[in-house]
């Protein structure tokens, strides 16, 4: 490539897949602040401003429940997911797996059915106009909420199978509760049929990890970065083939990256994603909470670029992510044919 430009406009049309997009984190502070008007709560620019530049995993979970405390009902999801689609689109993305908090809602005591409903309808009437990728969706339950919401959470998921919901996750504080008290939730979704992820190791250490294949049966790792501590955990993943789903400028804004080097002043050139890719080890890229790290897919393929990943490196990542996703067979084939035959403009 010529230039930075030139790699960033090829990335830009690349199709592309991305499997750990929170919708929740894709919640802009725009669109707060229209949500906010609308339910007459009074917010000062500043605010809104101070709320989305914090650093630390503590702060964005805060931010996190600051900022979805405005979606308060099914239309409010509905534009929301028009904002993702669109901002999913601009980035070349042709297939996602969208993760929704599901565990959020229940606390709030919201109506999943109608709020997933009016998300779902959005991005499946984008999809059939050609105005949007094809979209699959992950129910997440939060673990320091604890296993009961998460029973009901795999319940909600299995129920709406059929709807294009794929998998049962977890999220949130992995310090939090042991990952043996989901394993009842866990054996109840794979005996629905869901795909199992699990977020390990982010801020939490290799045993996180580990646990999560172990006990829970976790098909792919949300970050697991962790595992760069762990020479045995990095043969084992590489081994049995289980992905991690790379998000760095979240790792850096979440203060995970510093926790897993050790170190203070740490910069998105220090991310293990090179080693960790090149000791064979499945891995994909993805922004996780794109609104609230302020990042997007194509920039953190840049990021990996920075990182001293090679362009065949980033096609080779982009290629496996098609191959991670849950996609039908059928289905990933024709994406995967379709990539094959792009030829950039
Ligand atoms: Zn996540």
């Amino acid at each position: 490539m010529a230039s930075d430009s030139d790699l960033k406009s090829f990335l830009r049309k690349l199709p592309k897949a991305e499997l750990h997009l929170h919708l929740e984190g894709a919640l802009c502070s725009h669109r707060v602040a229209e949500l906010a008007k609308k339910y007459g709560v009074e917010l000062a620019h500043a605010e809104i401003h101070q709320r989305y530049n914090t650093r630390g995993f503590a702060q964005f979970l805060e931010l996190y429940k600051w900022a979805t405390s405005f979606l308060r009902e099914p239309d409010d999801y509905a534009h929301l997911a028009e904002d993702t689609c669109s901002n999913l689109r601009e980035q070349g993305v042709v297939y996602a797996e969208i993760t929704l908090s599901i565990g959020v809602m229940l606390l709030r005591k919201q109506d999943v059915r109608a709020n997933f409903r009016a998300i779902h309808d959005v991005f499946e009437e984008k999809f059939r106009a050609a105005q949007g990728p094809r979209i699959q969706f992950v129910f997440d339950a939060i673990r320091q909420f604890g296993q009961a919401p998460a029973k009901e959470i795999v319940e909600l998921a299995a129920e709406h199978r059929t709807s294009g919901v794929v998998a049962f996750g977890l999220g949130g504080d992995e310090l939090s509760l042991p990952l043996a008290d989901f394993q009842p939730a866990y054996e109840r979704a794979a005996s629905a049929g869901l795909h199992l992820l699990v977020h390990a190791g982010e801020t939490g250490g290799p045993d996180q990890i580990r646990d999560a294949i172990d006990l829970l049966g976790a098909e792919r790792i949300g970050h697991g970065i962790a595992a760069i501590r762990d020479p045995t955990l990095m043969t084992r993943l590489s081994q049995r083939k289980t992905p991690l789903e790379i998000c760095p400028t979240s790792n850096l804004r979440t203060n995970a990256l510093n926790i897993q080097l050790n170190a203070t002043d740490v910069s998105l050139i220090d991310h293990p994603l090179p080693k960790l890719f090149r000791a064979g080890i499945p891995i994909s890229l993805s922004t996780d909470d794109p609104a609230m790290f302020h990042t997007n897919l194509v920039d953190e393929y840049f990021h990996a670029h920075q990182m001293g990943l090679s362009l065949d490196e980033l096609l080779q990542i982009n290629r496996a992510a098609f191959e991670q996703s849950f996609l039908s067979p059928e289905q990933r084939a024709i994406l995967l044919a379709q990539l094959k035959n792009y030829r950039p403009s």
